[in-house]
């Protein structure tokens, strides 16, 4: 068996279109979404990924700013910085990209980015509606994991889903996710005894650890779909994910390759958190977002 391809940039290319759609809307109500990124310091992820992201808000209509902060930036300076685009009315969505700089306490800026502007879904009001089944703003790369899914047609629900990773960012929030999708989850990480046993018998794999090629072919239940989250650079240049896709293809049902995955769906779904937090702060409601790859092809 030779997996089918859960593709990133189709899924991703649709949603942007919607996003799109969605900007036109509300720029006919004169609003038009504003997303700031914050960006401290030289991290070259990050500033490769800002460049996407600018980007991509600029083709969805957006009115998008960085404000760029040095290495050596003081945890005053930058706190004063999101207190003031808290404040600012045109500002819809503010993203401070991780990690900053040594020196600088993470925790404390994200926790005074206001909630309704928190397009990465960090804040602690986000992850509690997350955990609550309440309304609110998503983590964009779990989240984008879940489109992928249901663009495919393929249904969490009564699904036995192991996601590999715990970190706040990918693992955490995308068991949430997938729990309320009636899924029933296993969280693995680096202390799980015997990750090849779990991940054996799962329908769904998600692999977010950062180690290439930790999640072997022979491990994957055949038929299974498998998300593969990891970003790793190797040696040689090349790309990989968390998955041994080579051997895993063969018999996965579903998988995602590395780069073109999981990837470019984050940057698609911090759009569509910013399309939905600017409709949300001007009062003006959206069209769900339901076309799917599945039906099209
Ligand atoms: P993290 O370092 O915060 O978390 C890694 C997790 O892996 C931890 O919870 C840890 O317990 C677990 N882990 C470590 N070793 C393990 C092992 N041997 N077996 C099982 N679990 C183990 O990382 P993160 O921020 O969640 O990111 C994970 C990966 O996903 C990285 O490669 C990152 O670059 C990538 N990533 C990709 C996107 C994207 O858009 N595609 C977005 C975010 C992160």
């Amino acid at each position: 068996m030779t997996a089918r391809i859960l593709d990133g940039k189709a899924v991703a290319q649709m949603v942007r279109a919607e996003v799109r759609a969605g900007a036109e809307a509300l720029a006919a109500r004169d609003v038009r979404p504003g997303l700031v990124v914050v960006l401290v310091g030289e991290d070259p992820a990050s500033q490769v990924y800002v460049r996407n992201k600018d980007k991509a808000a600029r083709e969805a209509g957006f009115e998008v700013r960085t404000v760029r902060l040095a290495a050596t930036a003081r945890q005053a300076e930058l706190e004063a910085e999101v207190r003031a685009l808290n404040a600012v009315r045109a500002v819809h969505g503010i993203l401070v990209p991780l990690p900053l700089p040594k020196g600088l306490d993470a925790d404390r800026v994200v926790r005074l980015i206001d909630p309704a502007k928190d397009v990465d879904g960090l804040t602690p009001e986000n992850v509690a509606a997350l955990a609550m089944g309440r309304p609110g703003l998503r983590p964009c790369t779990p989240a984008g994991c879940i489109e992928l899914c249901d663009r495919h047609a393929i249904a969490l629900e009564g699904k036995d889903v192991v996601v590999v990773g715990r970190s706040m960012l990918v693992g955490k929030p995308f068991a949430l996710l997938a729990l309320e999708r009636n899924a029933t989850v296993t969280i693995a990480h680096s202390r799980t005894r015997d990750l090849a046993e779990h991940v054996r018998r799962a329908d769904v794999v998600v692999a977010a650890v950062g180690r290439p090629a930790l999640v072997k072919g022979d491990w994957i239940r055949p038929g299974a779909a498998v998300l593969d989250v990891g970003i790793n650079r190797l040696a040689d240049g090349r790309l990989v994910g968390d998955v041994d896709f080579e051997t895993a293809k063969e018999r996965a049902g579903w998988i995602t390759p590395v780069p073109g995955g999981v990837g470019p769906m984050t940057i698609a779904m911090l759009l569509a958190n910013t399309l939905q937090a600017a409709a949300l702060q001007t009062g003006n409601s959206l069209p769900a977002r339901t076309r799917s790859v599945a039906s099209t092809s």
